[in-house]
């Protein structure tokens, strides 16, 4: 039996999790379409879609685009040549009532969520990762305290000016907001564990490493299906 929708591969992780740079790498290497909802909004939105005309009429009100027309967008884009070997999704489903709307979709069109990768990263790391941003206040020349120190602490090494972090680069201001990304996370990590399509890969090694593992994590449910 030829399922009539391609593999659909969940990628979690939290923010700073490196989610986005091995969506990258891995729909290449897999021949999967990368979607990112965002981008799914915004083409919708540029081609005057059906769909995009509803989206851009609840955004332009402020409102949030509701999941069913969030999942309508996704079904279309399974539908398009270049997503016919499957699809990674890529900030999609961000809670559990998403992922339930998901595998009913996909149940009625004869497809399911195929695995779930989830990069664990640990949270101190997270705010180490998301955090640590200073720059300097005459230009605005960035640093980061893990992947781009200034020579000297505090000054800029371009025009030697004090460097300040932005409030919302305070690692407060970082933890709380990750909190709460956290907390929607856990719950859909946790509906995928339930669902026994979970994969967890340490999130904490490098990105080569990470990329192994997560291609090891997904490729033993390719062709497994029908
Ligand atoms: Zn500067």
């Amino acid at each position: 039996m030829t399922p009539s929708i391609g593999r659909v591969v969940v990628l979690l992780g939290a923010p700073g999790a490196g989610k986005g740079t091995q969506a990258q790498i891995l729909s290449e290497r897999l021949g999967l379409a990368h979607v990112a909802t965002g981008d799914l909004f915004r083409a919708a939105v540029r081609d005057e879609t059906p769909l995009g005309v509803t989206a851009k009429g609840y955004m332009d009100r402020g409102e949030l685009v509701p999941d069913a027309v969030t999942i309508e967008m996704l079904l279309e884009r399974l539908a398009k040549p270049d997503a016919e070997a499957g699809i990674l999704l890529d900030g999609f489903p961000r809670n559990t009532a998403q992922a339930e709307v998901l595998d009913k979709a996909l149940g009625d069109k004869g497809g399911r969520v195929d695995v779930a990768p989830y990069i664990e990263v640990p949270e101190a790391d997270l705010v180490a990762r998301l955090g640590g941003r200073w720059i300097c206040r005459a230009g605005g020349h960035p640093y980061h305290e893990l992947s781009k120190p200034s020579q000297k602490p505090g000054i800029c090494d371009v025009d030697g000016s004090e460097l300040y972090q932005r409030s919302d680069d305070q690692p407060a201001t970082v933890q709380a907001r990750l909190r709460q990304q956290l907390g929607a996370l856990d719950t859909v990590v946790d509906y995928y564990r339930g669902h026994d399509v979970l994969r967890v890969v340490d999130g904490q090694q490098a990105i080569d490493k990470v990329t192994a593992d997560l291609l090891a994590a997904i490729a033993p449910a390719t062709g497994s299906r029908g």
